[in-house]
């Protein structure tokens, strides 16, 4: 598809907001490469130099980045062709799509619903098949959770391996970049290209180039794997469709010669609260720079009602007389949190479960109720404040509606997680 019949055909979508309509990125990639035969998107958060790249707020409507995110660099020397930026949830702050100063993104796959969020042009652009692969970023679950809302494939590496040089921060403790694509293979091959040390972000980890190779080493293999499902999930899954397809898929990966094993997760539900703390402040510090001098606006002028919540509520925690009552309570939740999950995957080489506990809403039904967004998050959380790897693979439909299995793995199980992604999808 060229840049002029994806204009056309986006237009009911809205899932791309900047085209490289000067040819600026085309001109500057490199011809050869692992990538040279994908098109893809970008969210519209990681910096393109010369392109707009407002990550889906009004704050930043007119910041022209100035120089390239290392994923964009990177995937401009392996050959692939950057279409456009992806829309997206205002500063990533959402679920569901709708908060984008540029407008709600349609569902491909389930038309007149939410595509799910935040990064919901780069999971609907890749669903309407605009594009080869895009990159998301995922705080919280904003690669996994339109990616299981729109049928596609989407993973979150381990914390660090790659670059967030060049991500407009939601919260940097928790973002992590990572590809959403049609197949497990595509989605490997992206994270491959755009994976590795990074000397300009100081959390990159430097690890041994070989464990870079996703792509190179996937195997589709599920013969003898020990894959833990914790009893909790039932508990929290409130859509009974989803929890059909869940079990379904389970029985399946039985079936294909893996183990099921039960594991405890006593305090998963636990992690959203967490999540939202950590979150209001490391957003509300991150905002800090957006005070209209150098960048646009100033934020809270212009923002949408969400990030507003999020710097309010950041800068009512950050005081310091509440430090104890709040952050470090949240703080202190974390680490148990990731303790918790790392002591379930001790015995097991990966968990299997849910994306997301229910289907998404239909666009424009107007949510209030903060929580009841928020709620889309309960099972993707877990694996950004433990920094695990995890990914999502299209797992079957409730009422016509996509809905995909989660497979979370240990720090740097990356490989694990996408073999057991790709063997799952072969069934
Ligand atoms: N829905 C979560 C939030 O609003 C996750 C966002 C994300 O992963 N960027 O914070």
């Amino acid at each position: 598809m060229n840049l002029s019949e994806l204009k056309e055909a986006d237009e009911k979508i809205n899932s791309i907001i900047v085209f490289d309509d000067e040819g600026l990125v085309a001109s500057s990639k490199s011809k050869k490469g692992e990538l040279s035969t994908l098109n893809l998107a970008v969210k519209a958060n990681m910096c393109v130099e010369g392109l707009l790249t407002p990550a889906g707020s009004k704050t930043l409507e007119n910041y022209i980045a100035p120089y390239d995110a290392t994923v964009v660099s990177k995937l401009k020397s392996s050959g692939a062709t950057i279409m456009g930026l992806a829309n997206m949830d205002e500063f990533a702050c959402g679920a569901s799509g709708e908060t984008s100063f540029y407008g709600p993104t349609q569902n491909p796959a389930a038309p007149g619903h939410i595509p799910g969020g935040s990064s919901s042009g780069s999971a609907a652009a890749v669903a309407a098949g605009f594009v080869d692969a895009a990159l998301g970023s995922d705080t919280g679950g904003s690669i996994r959770n339109p990616a299981s809302h729109c049928g596609v494939v989407g993973f979150k590496p381990t914390y660090g391996v790659v670059s967030r040089y060049g991500l407009i921060d939601l919260a940097m403790s928790l973002d992590q970049i990572g590809p959403i694509a049609n197949d497990v293979e595509t989605a490997a091959k992206v994270l491959e290209a755009v994976s590795g040390h990074d000397p300009k972000d100081s959390t990159s980890l430097k690890l041994d180039p070989k464990f870079y190779q996703f792509h190179k080493e996937l195997k589709p293999n599920l013969a003898g794997r020990k894959l833990g499902y914790a009893k909790e999930f039932n508990d929290l899954i409130s859509d009974a469709g989803i929890r059909k397809v869940i079990e379904k898929s389970i029985d399946k990966l039985s079936s294909a010669g893996a183990e099921i094993v039960d594991v405890s997760l006593p305090n998963l539900k636990v992690a959203l609260p967490t999540y939202y703390l950590n979150v209001y402040v490391e957003f509300y510090s991150a905002t800090r720079k957006y005070d209209g001098r150098r960048y646009g606006h100033k934020i809270e002028d212009v923002c949408g009602e969400e990030v507003l919540r999020r710097i309010l509520l950041g800068s009512y925690i950050s005081q310091k007389e509440y430090s104890g009552k709040y952050y470090r309570k949240a703080l202190q939740a974390r680490s148990l949190i990731r303790k918790e999950l790392s002591e379930a995957l001790a015995s097991v080489d990966a968990l299997v479960g849910p994306t997301v506990p229910k289907l998404p809403h239909k666009l424009g039904s107007e949510i209030t109720d903060p929580m009841v967004m928020y709620a889309y998050d309960v099972f993707t959380v877990p694996a950004n404040l433990s920094g695990l790897p995890a990914g999502v693979v299209p797992a079957g439909f409730v009422e016509g509606i996509p809905t995909g299995l989660q497979v979370m793995g240990d720090v740097l199980k990356d490989q694990v997680v996408l073999d057991v992604m790709a063997g799952f999808e072969q069934l």
